[in-house]
């Protein structure tokens, strides 16, 4: 298949590196991608990737593109291009796209949208109050007490969430993001976090395997909200809980997915694309934090290793509203874990255009390779000569596999220490909890 993979990061990348894997020998075409989507090793003989300058977020350029470049599937990786309704235009022309259209997005990009469906879904989720003056953010706080949760209504990558015990850090968090528009309080929810990620063609969802991300920038989960410092699949203890991962699925499934892509069709704004389920799993039972409208990042980079069903199918299945005559996803048992390898200054002002060594020496740690999230060739500041240079944020993400966490963790920092970034930060704690 030719197929137009939108987006420029280590999810992205994530994709890319599977569909590549398959014996199918697709052609892959990634907007705008980067350095390390750009040299991806192809193992099967007849795949292909290539890069192209284009912008994701255009509707009219994408879909031109697609059209005239007889393109057979595209998959939306951000947020961005759905929020844009790049899907819909697609669409428009009948081009088969894994990403829904701008309405049902909305489930991603408003806060408020998504509470909404719940709420009429009778899907469980937290309690929320949508607030637009300080005397109101100040009455819903006491409300709900401590720890506080207060979130951004848009977009804001995962940092426009403050959640904390510190009522005066509180108040200022909502009182900045109140200059964009109203801000959300929720009530804290207290329990294990897990993302779970649903294919779903608008009527049928298939689930793939649930993964743990790391949301703040230091160990022992301290510092900032960040996009995504790590993650680890599967979760051995969904076990102890529910008995087994396929048991703890199908609860969401019909508690919270089905419930929710058929209040999004029954609305005329039908979710074509991946479900993203951040849930907590509270002593009252599995309740949603947020839904995310596309796959979540870093968690792509462990659940994607670890299929065994070919991507390409699903996604194509999922775009063509045929999900019911696909099997469900089968998946190896290894354990997978990422780290993410983040600029100095990440997430508040990350310096951007240092040198990134060491690659080689990490990707050739057994059961290891890297995904891309960041980077780009071209000059530093002290070199005229293109290097592999860090343009973002979150800059590479190690991807490790083992048999068990032990061995995978001890892969991803092993090749960790292979990488060098001036100032460059990652956690050293990820997967820990899972790996005696
Ligand atoms: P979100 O962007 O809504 O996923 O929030 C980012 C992170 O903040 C989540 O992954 C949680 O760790 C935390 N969080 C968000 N909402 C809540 C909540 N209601 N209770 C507890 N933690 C939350």
């Amino acid at each position: 298949m030719r197929i137009l993979v939108l987006g420029s990061g280590a999810r992205e990348h994530a994709i890319i590196l599977a569909l590549l894997d398959e014996e199918a020998g697709h052609e892959i075409i990634a907007a705008p991608g980067n350095a390390g989507i750009a040299a991806s090793p192809t193992s099967s003989a007849r795949g292909s990737v290539e890069t192209i300058a284009l912008d994701p977020t255009d509707p009219v350029v994408v879909a031109d593109y697609a059209m005239d470049n007889d393109v057979e599937l595209v998959v939306i990786g951000p947020e961005a291009p759905l929020v844009a309704g790049v899907a819909d235009a697609l669409r428009t022309r009948g081009i088969a796209t894994f990403g829904p259209g701008k309405a049902a997005a909305q489930l991603e990009g408003s806060k408020t949208f998504a509470k909404r469906i719940m709420e009429t879904a009778g899907v469980p989720t937290g309690r929320a109050s949508l607030v637009d003056s300080l005397p109101q953010v100040v009455a819903t706080l006491d409300e709900f007490g401590s720890p506080y949760v207060v979130k951004a209504d848009g977009l804001a990558a995962g940092k426009g969430v403050l959640v904390t015990d510190d009522r005066e850090a509180a108040l200022a968090h909502a009182a900045h993001y109140l200059q964009q528009g109203p801000v959300l309080i929720e009530e804290f929810l207290d329990g294990q976090e897990v993302s779970l990620f649903l294919l779903s063609d608008g009527a049928n969802v298939l689930p793939l395997s649930p993964a743990q991300d790391y949301k703040r920038l230091r160990d022992h989960d301290e510092g900032p909200n960040t996009g995504g410092m790590g993650a680890y699949s599967p979760l051995p203890w969904l076990d102890e809980r529910f008995g087994s991962e396929r048991a703890f699925v199908d609860e969401v499934i019909e508690t919270i997915a089905l419930p929710t892509i058929r209040q999004l069709d029954e609305e005329q704004t039908p979710f074509i694309g991946l479900l993203y389920a951040g849930l907590i799993l509270t002593s009252r039972g599995i309740r949603v934090i947020e839904f995310n409208a596309r796959f979540g990042d870093p968690e792509t980079q462990v659940v994607l290793p670890r299929l065994a069903t070919p991507l390409s199918g699903l996604l194509y299945a999922a775009a063509t509203g045929r999900l019911a005559e696909h099997g469900r996803p089968e998946f190896r048992s290894d354990a997978a874990v990422t780290v993410v390898l983040a600029s100095e200054g990440y997430p508040e002002s990350p310096e951007t255009g240092r040198r990134l060594d060491g690659l080689d020496a990490a990707a050739s740690v057994p059961g290891v390779h890297l995904a891309h999230a960041a980077t780009a060739f071209g000059p530093t500041a002290d070199d005229a000569e293109p290097h592999l240079v860090a343009t973002g944020g979150r800059v590479l993400n190690v991807v490790a596999l083992g048999d068990d966490f032990a061995e995978a963790r001890r892969r991803a920092y092993e090749a960790l220490g292979h990488l060098r970034l001036e100032g460059g930060q990652y956690r050293t704690d990820i997967a820990a909890r899972v790996a005696d």
